[in-house]
């Protein structure tokens, strides 16, 4: 599962690290474990859906973080067989993209808001109001 970290992420799990909050390591490791599950699921990845050669079903792998890393892995392994490639699309993406994600980069900063840029008002070219019912954003903040 091949990633580069991105910068908000490094800072969430160093935010973890230097916590004062934690009592113990075990509760440090639950946390930081807690929170990289939560990155990972806050990206796409890349699936390699397998059949082998008589048409039957065969070995689906995932998740790759990139097509490249799941070609050279079928390369490797060579059990025979057609391979493809499916892109699969983040989870956790579509749900903020639904609910909002507080806090999270890419979601409005408004404490209260975390919807996504696309439920603010585009008329101006500076994002405007939220737009989802019942939220009391007033304009997306960065
Ligand atoms: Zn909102
Ligand atoms: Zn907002």
């Amino acid at each position: 599962m091949r990633l580069t970290p991105r910068r908000e992420e490094v800072e969430a799990v160093k935010a973890l690290l230097e916590s004062p909050d934690f009592s113990s390591a075990d509760q440090m490791a639950k946390a930081v474990i807690k929170e990289v599950a939560e990155i990972l699921q806050m990206r796409d990845w890349v699936a390699l859906v397998h059949t082998w050669a008589g048409g039957h079903r065969g070995l689906n792998f995932a998740p790759f973080g990139t097509e490249a890393e799941a070609q050279s892995f079928a390369t490797k392994m060579a059990f025979g067989g057609t391979g493809r490639l499916v892109r699969l699309s983040s989870p956790g993406v579509m749900l903020a993209n639904t609910s909002g994600k507080k806090g999270w980069k890419g979601y409005c900063l408004h404490p209260e808001c975390g919807h996504a840029p696309f439920a603010h008002s585009a008329a101006s070219a500076a994002r405007g109001a939220c737009q989802i019912p019942t939220c009391p954003c007033d304009r997306f903040r960065k």
